[in-house]
């Protein structure tokens, strides 16, 4: 199975297999991160600059702002989503997301 994972409209998007399927202003809630010094950060996505499929788990990297401290900046490698029967499914945001160092 091929499937394609791309930053598209200058980080706005995550397409994959030719569809915009995560786009940023999403809040996303990160218990585990060296984002900011919070230890549950709620981050607003400003922008994707990188995008990869790892096994079955499609990870961006994104870069935004905590609502919480106000700390802005680029983060490492955040789960979006998987592929399950060739077919794209997000993560929630609002769930505890940890980001794996780039
Ligand atoms: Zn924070």
């Amino acid at each position: 199975m091929c499937v394609s994972v791309r930053v598209l409209d200058d980080g706005a998007w995550i397409s994959i297999d030719g569809t915009r399927e995560v786009g940023v202003s999403d809040l996303w809630r990160l218990s585990e991160h060296e984002f900011c010094q919070c230890a549950t950060a709620d981050v607003l996505l400003e922008g994707f600059f990188d995008a990869r499929k790892r096994g079955d788990i499609i990870e961006a990297r994104p870069t935004g702002r905590c609502i919480i401290c106000g700390e802005r900046g680029s983060m490492g490698w955040l789960t979006i989503g998987h592929v399950e029967d060739g077919e794209f499914v997000p993560v929630d945001p609002s769930h505890e997301h940890r980001i794996e160092p780039p």
